[in-house]
């Protein structure tokens, strides 16, 4: 991935993700991690190499196919937790919906299951400035979670949370990883990423290390590779 003005953020890296796996990106800042999300989640296009998401080349389809793809299959969650603040927690849910063009009764319906699913039932009408930052969290995972996404991709999602808050997101993400959602998450927590079955390190852009002793790898349905 070269971007403009020259920057080869990522070169030669071949990447499979298979279905069910809990996966956790590291390296130093700069090395091109966000790069590798953001490419894995179709929000940038390669400069070359191919991605393919559940066996399709994501290539090969047009802006609006790639986003309602995007709206199906694919939950993100940052480190900032990007809500919008006027909203509702269940407003805030909901709006993630909105684009994969589910009807609006639904989408509270919707919104309000996510929310029970991260622990959130009892702070649906709360606005993001009454919560706590791992409240925020949650409320951001259950966004991305609404539509039943096969793929959760999270920048840093405790990177603005103490530690103590921060082992309870990651609690909340493993137990969606078992419930059958795959999930790749960047990490500088060193405990967090040796806890986690599969680790792949960057460096200046290229893989250098990528380890899964215990992760059973199903390959049929997520791919990412990009040279
Ligand atoms: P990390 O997530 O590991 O901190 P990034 O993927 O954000 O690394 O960045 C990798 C490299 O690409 C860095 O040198 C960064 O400055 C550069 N970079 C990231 N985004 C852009 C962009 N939009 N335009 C130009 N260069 C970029």
């Amino acid at each position: 991935m070269v971007y403009p003005g020259g920057v080869t953020a990522l070169a030669g890296v071949s990447l499979d993700v298979g279905d069910g796996e809990l996966v956790a990106i590291v390296g130093p800042s700069g090395s091109g991690k966000s790069t590798l999300l953001n490419i894995i989640g179709t929000l940038d296009r390669p400069t070359s190499g191919s991605v393919r998401i559940a066996g399709r080349d994501v290539a090969s389809l047009s802006d609006r196919e790639l986003s309602a793809l995007r709206a199906r299959e694919i939950g993100f969650v940052f480190q900032q937790f990007q809500l919008a603040d006027g909203l509702s927690a269940a407003d805030n849910v909901g709006t993630g919906l909105l684009y994969a063009g589910v009807p609006r009764r639904q989408r509270r319906e919707h919104a309000l299951r996510a929310l029970a699913r991260v622990g959130l039932a009892h702070r649906t009408e709360h606005r993001p400035w009454q919560l706590s930052g791992g409240e925020k969290q949650r409320v951001a995972i259950a966004r991305a979670l609404a539509n039943r996404p096969s793929l959760v991709l999270a920048d840093e999602p405790t990177g603005a949370l103490d530690s103590t808050t921060g082992r309870s997101v990651l609690r909340l993400l493993r137990r969606l990883n078992e419930e059958g959602t795959t999930i790749v998450l960047i990490t500088h927590d060193r405990d967090i990423a040796a806890s986690l079955p599969r680790r792949i390190e960057i460096r200046d852009g290229r893989l250098v290390r990528d380890d899964s002793p215990t992760a059973i790898r199903r390959t049929a349905r997520g791919v990412a590779a990009q040279r």
